[in-house]
């Protein structure tokens, strides 16, 4: 049960602090702990 704990808190993104699966799939590929919707915007707008 922990590591749902843990699986659920890994798909918050950081940026928008919602919940989406592909969080965890960019932290993976990317490195950052990101949703799809705020990984096109730092795509678009690098900080
Ligand atoms: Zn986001």
């Amino acid at each position: 049960m922990l590591q749902n704990e843990d699986k659920d808190l890994n798909e918050i993104c950081e940026e928008c602090k919602k919940e989406d699966e592909s969080v965890t799939q960019n932290l993976i590929v990317h490195g950052y702990k990101i949703c799809d919707s705020c990984k096109l915007s730092k795509t678009i707008f690098p900080i």
